[in-house]
């Protein structure tokens, strides 16, 4: 069946009737910095269906317009198959409205949803996705190197609220991967240099810092508080007392760890009975603490790098799009760019749960 359809002209006539039609703007937050077609109404793509199911009345015509008449086309079929024939199309979209130089009005589009438009344009991400990340709260555990990136990302990504502890202060030897700090901030507070940097980039955030080293005493509430637990520690005292209070409180963690050029990169989301912990993929051994940074050195992109996919697993938690590395331990070694999956599972033996 053809879809119902109107040029851009008999569109503009029909709406000057605002009894009778309504003109629906799906353009996202950025193709409607040029303006919008007067009269019009902007709702958002992906909520169309759910908009019209509350809000559409049978006596009434609704014109879609989209950049070019292709997404309008679609949503109107959309529209149409789910029982709103008074849905139709405006044939050509804002592009040929402007040829036909009809009257055009100034869009207002929020400072916030231009800031995250790239993500309310994502297919199969939008802005539900990115509400998702907005009422979000995210505990990272470190602001070193893989605090760093991890940071940055996720302040940019606009996660509502995030806590970072870390007792350290900023050093020289830092800066060569700590990308969060710069030499301005020698000797502040990690956690303050890291605010500082963060709040720049992303105003409408909150950030809580704690001052501390995390330890027995402070890590069960700032845990208990978050949604998502980011290790960015390199100690496994600290790796291990972060995951029994994740099984504990049933929080998903999101672990990485680094070793001269490589990375690696795991996730237990603790909110599955099923899932397996730290534990059970690296046992407790007496006596037995891992090289780190300090004492083997390390690239200085690699911590940047298994943060930045620390950040991604997580954004990918909490909006519950695409699949996690939980079961699998991701291994990038970045020298020759080789990269391996180990699948694991939760070890019966496992003490803890
Ligand atoms: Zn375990």
């Amino acid at each position: 069946m053809k879809t119902p359809s109107v040029t851009v002209k008999q569109a503009f006539k029909d709406c000057q009737d605002s009894q009778k039609y309504t003109l629906i703007d799906i353009r996202n937050a950025t193709e409607r910095q040029d303006g919008t077609p007067k009269n019009s109404i902007a709702i958002a793509a992906d909520n169309l269906l759910h908009y019209a199911k509350d809000t559409f009345t049978k006596n009434h015509i609704y014109y879609i317009i989209c950049q070019k008449g292709v997404s309008s086309l679609a949503a109107v079929n959309l529209l149409i198959a789910n029982g709103m024939t008074n849905a139709i199309n405006v044939d050509k979209g804002f592009k040929h409205w402007q040829e036909c130089q009809l009257p055009v009005a100034q869009a207002t589009v929020s400072a916030h949803d231009l800031r995250y438009s790239r993500h309310h344009q994502l297919h199969g991400f939008g802005k539900e996705a990115q509400d998702k990340l907005t009422n979000a709260h995210v505990l990272l555990i470190g602001a070193g190197g893989l605090g760093s990136s991890s940071a940055l990302y996720l302040a940019a990504a606009g996660i509502g609220t995030m806590t970072i502890i870390d007792d350290d202060v900023v050093q020289l030897s830092n800066l060569q991967r700590q990308i969060i700090h710069t030499t301005d901030s020698i000797d502040s507070l990690k956690v303050d240099s890291a605010k500082q940097r963060m709040q720049a980039i992303n105003p409408e955030i909150t950030i809580q810092t704690v001052e501390e080293r995390l330890d027995a005493n402070n890590a069960e509430s700032l845990i208990a508080h978050a949604d998502v637990i980011i290790d960015g520690t390199d100690n496994l005292k600290t790796r291990y007392l972060v995951n029994d209070l994740c099984i504990k409180h049933q929080k998903p963690l999101v672990y990485a760890a680094v070793y001269q050029f490589e990375a690696q990169i795991s996730v237990f989301d603790m909110r599955l009975k099923s899932s397996p912990c730290l534990r059970c993929l690296f046992p407790y051994t007496e006596g037995f603490e891992p090289a780190n940074c300090s004492t083997e050195g390390v690239l200085g992109v690699v911590p940047g790098f298994a943060g930045i996919l620390q950040a991604t697993e997580t954004i990918k938690i909490i909006t519950q799009v695409g699949q996690t590395l939980q079961n699998k331990l991701l291994i990038n070694n970045l020298l020759d760019n080789s990269y391996r999956t180990i699948k694991y599972k939760k070890d019966k033996s496992c003490q803890l749960h």
